[in-house]
């Protein structure tokens, strides 16, 4: 598997939603404990409506993120919304009309995904956010591609990397978001927008993994 073909984003997309649905109890059960408990609500929200958007079209990996992205940016609430909202909408321009996803091309689409959040919403690494799981996600995955590792290894390495940096997130205090009200009390509990962004980053990995070896 040396690259994804960007026609087919339906697949990526189905994955995407059908990992935020299963998870969203999870999710929320995080943010109950730090936040208001709606993390996992709103991004199921988002997912299902995306999905009803769909219905049986066929869409390209660009379409099918700026599908999704629109959707959270306009119809979802709460920090996530506007953030993932971005976060897809930039990652699918990025791809461009590029034919194939190759490691070169999804390299561009994370970062483009990552400036996106972080120009929206300002968090720094060590603040307790999505942002812990994606910024060493997307170095780990730069990494790689420099010591010229494959596209798999690349993506394996990138879902390790915001794993990683999703578990980090249990000792640090929340500096931004609700669950900064909570101070020192928000240490030892897992940042549920770090939590679903693994899960996120996880699906594209799988998604790009499952096309036939070329
Ligand atoms: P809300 O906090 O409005 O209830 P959600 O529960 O959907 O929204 O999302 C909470 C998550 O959003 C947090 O766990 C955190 O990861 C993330 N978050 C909050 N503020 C920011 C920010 N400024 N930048 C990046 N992520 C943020
Ligand atoms: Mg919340």
């Amino acid at each position: 598997m040396n690259s994804y073909p960007t026609a087919e984003g339906r697949k990526v997309l189905l994955a995407l939603i059908e990992t935020i649905d299963t998870n969203g109890a999870y999710l929320s059960e995080i943010d109950g404990a730090t936040g208001d408990g709606d993390h996992g609500i709103n991004m199921t929200k988002g997912a299902r409506r995306t999905k009803e958007k769909l219905g049986d079209q066929n869409v390209t990996v660009p379409q099918g993120l700026d599908m999704l992205g629109q959707v959270l940016l306009a119809e979802i609430g709460g920090a996530m919304g506007p953030l993932y909202g971005s976060f897809f909408i930039d990652m699918g321009a990025a791809c461009g009309d590029s034919p194939a996803i190759d490691k070169e091309v999804f390299g561009k689409m994370l970062k483009a995904g990552m400036n996106a959040m972080q120009d929206l919403g300002g968090a720094k690494v060590g603040d307790k956010t999505m942002m812990d799981a994606l910024v060493p996600a997307v170095e780990g995955y730069e990494k790689a591609v420099a010591e010229g590792a494959s596209f798999s290894e690349a993506l394996n390495r990138m879902a390790a990397a915001a794993e990683k940096g999703k578990e980090g997130t249990r000792d640090m205090i929340a500096k931004l978001g609700r669950a900064s009200r909570l101070g020192e009390r928000s240490r030892g509990i897992l940042d549920a927008g770090a939590a679903s962004c693994s899960l996120i980053l996880k699906s594209f990995s799988d998604s790009f993994q499952s096309a036939e070896q070329k």
